[in-house]
């Protein structure tokens, strides 16, 4: 049993990943990747700063709910309505960070447009229009329609 540690493909020497295309497509440029991670990044910081933003509110509201007695209900009411508005707010933010940073990781190792699913390519249409996305058209169907 000799175990070198390098797979058949050589992943040791690995060059600059090729980030794989749908049949059809053209294969990537340096500036369609580049774009593709800015607007990941881009996307990194929107989500932080949105989330930060639905985590103060939320805190907010949570402090001044501590304090309804003498108050209208309706008011309650509507605050109560805006601390769950608030959390899955806070909640979707942090799920689309970290999609967004896992998507970004994919970049880094050299794994991304691979559909996490099946493996085969996710498309360079779909990721200019989705950078996020992690599964291939088909998978992502399949997997909603489940
Ligand atoms: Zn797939």
């Amino acid at each position: 049993m000799a175990e070198s540690g390098l797979t058949e493909s050589g992943e040791a020497a690995a060059p600059a990943p090729v980030i794989p295309v749908a049949p059809g497509e053209k294969p990537w440029t340096d500036e369609e990747l580049a774009e593709v991670r800015a607007e990941l990044e881009d996307e990194v910081t929107r989500m932080r700063r949105k989330l930060a933003s639905a985590e103060a509110e939320l805190h907010e509201l949570l402090t001044e709910g501590s304090d309804v007695v003498g108050r209208d209900p309706a008011d309650v009411g509507s605050t109560n309505f805006e601390r769950d508005q608030g959390m899955s707010l806070a909640a979707n933010a942090r799920e689309l960070l970290e999609q967004s940073l896992l998507a970004l990781k994919l970049f880094d190792d050299g794994q991304y447009g691979v559909c996490e699913a099946c493996g085969g390519p996710i498309g360079k249409g779909r990721l200019q229009a989705f950078p996020r996305a992690t599964m291939c058209v088909a998978c992502k169907q399949r997997s909603e329609r489940r």
